[in-house]
């Protein structure tokens, strides 16, 4: 079978529109043919309705030690954008090559099936693995079961990393996060009988209130060290929807808001649910003083770990050896990171590309940070032989 290059197996890559919402099943049958006509051994994780697969592959010697390479298969969508080129074909210019998931993270992706069918030929001693998700994009939930399957069919790793966008520099650290949904049900009287009623916009304003309060608190604290790297340095809460009510005399039947926790490393985000899902319970039982139906309804949306940054860590080590990054670096955004650190693997984030691309219109990865990351896997593949 013929041997691609780094390029030409992004262009294949692109060419298959991996919206989170769709499908990968094309993406997934090519990447196995192809990878597995190298001898590169695949398995797949399926979804629930078997519409999605991750796809864990296996390079090397069967023995445990693997280092990950992991990346997400879906993309964004392009609804809605401008796009002056065809977003699910790699258009070169400038020096760019243009193309949804180009930067986030079809790029990287590219890399690491290029140097697994490398390690494959060339025989390598210690094993490289590629971990590829799905449904990262809509709050990094395919990883896990992807995560707990490799256990099973691979032989475990023990550093891996995450090629999201760094512009190839070492990232040791990201917060954490976790969602709610609330509905506040309250009790509908005329306001002029506001005592014999609940409000539940009324009742709902305590609750986001408190996090106001809470927000203040820990703005007002001196940042952990930990913490210090991050900008904000604390623990975030905040709420970006509401909707409620129907009239300026009637006490509100219902009220919907949406909560999101932006958690520093150092800090337990089921630690940070406790505290938030018991403050919910203490204005639930005033409001059921008044009427005994009377609730609030939560709905975890998504959780997702931080990235905690490690002492001594596997994979800093090798990253900074690979591409002499003595920088410490932490992110704002949530990756799939978090997620291997707390299944016991060493984890940091390294990947051509910056961040600002990802997700607009017109989405490039540079030209010379995709060679940066051809030259990182050279490295890499030497480092494994
Ligand atoms: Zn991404």
């Amino acid at each position: 079978m013929q041997v691609l290059t780094s390029r030409q197996i992004l262009d294949r890559l692109v060419m298959f529109p991996t919206v989170s919402r769709d499908s990968n099943l094309g993406l997934i049958d090519w990447l196995e043919g192809y990878l597995s006509g190298h001898g590169v051994r695949c398995f797949r994780h399926w979804n629930e309705d078997r519409r999605k697969a991750a796809l864990i592959a296996h390079a090397g010697p069967w023995k445990a030690g693997a280092l990950v390479l992991s990346g997400h298969s879906d993309v964004v969508p392009v609804d809605g954008q401008s796009w002056t080129t065809d977003p699910w074909t790699v258009s070169e210019r400038d020096g760019r090559l243009y193309g949804r998931g180009t930067c986030d993270m079809k790029g990287f992706v590219a890399l690491a099936v290029r140097a697994l069918v490398e390690a494959q030929r060339r025989g390598v001693s210690r094993p490289l693995q590629l971990a590829l998700s799905y449904d990262e994009e809509v709050g990094c939930t395919g990883a896990p079961p992807m995560i707990r399957t490799m256990q099973e069919v691979v032989p475990k790793g023990s550093a891996a990393i995450i090629g999201e966008p760094s512009r190839m520099g070492l990232i040791t650290g990201h917060k954490g996060g976790t969602g709610y949904h609330v509905h506040v049900k309250g009790h509908e009287v005329h306001s002029s009988l506001l005592p014999y009623g609940v409000s539940a916009i009324m009742e709902g304003a305590r609750l986001i209130d408190w996090l106001n309060d809470v927000n203040a608190e820990l703005q007002a604290r001196t940042p952990t060290p930990l913490a210090a790297a991050f900008h904000p340095p604390f623990t975030t809460l905040h709420v970006g929807m509401i909707r409620g009510g129907t009239a300026h005399n009637i006490t509100a039947a219902d009220c919907h808001f949406s909560v999101e926790m932006r958690v520093v490393p150092g800090e337990s985000i089921p630690d940070w649910e406790a505290r938030f899902e018991a403050r919910v319970r203490e204005i639930e039982a005033a409001m059921r003083k008044v009427r005994p139906e009377a609730a609030i309804h939560l709905d975890r949306f998504f959780g997702v770990p931080g990235l905690q940054p490690e002492r001594n860590g596997e994979a800093e080590a090798l990253v900074r050896r690979l591409t002499g990054d003595n920088a410490t670096g932490v992110v704002s955004y949530g990756t799939e990171a978090g997620q291997f650190q707390q299944a016991g693997y060493s984890a940091v984030i390294c990947g051509p590309g910056d961040i600002a691309q990802a997700h607009q219109p017109d989405e490039y990865l540079e030209i010379s940070q995709f060679e940066a990351g051809q030259q990182f896997m050279e490295r890499l593949l030497e480092a494994l032989a």
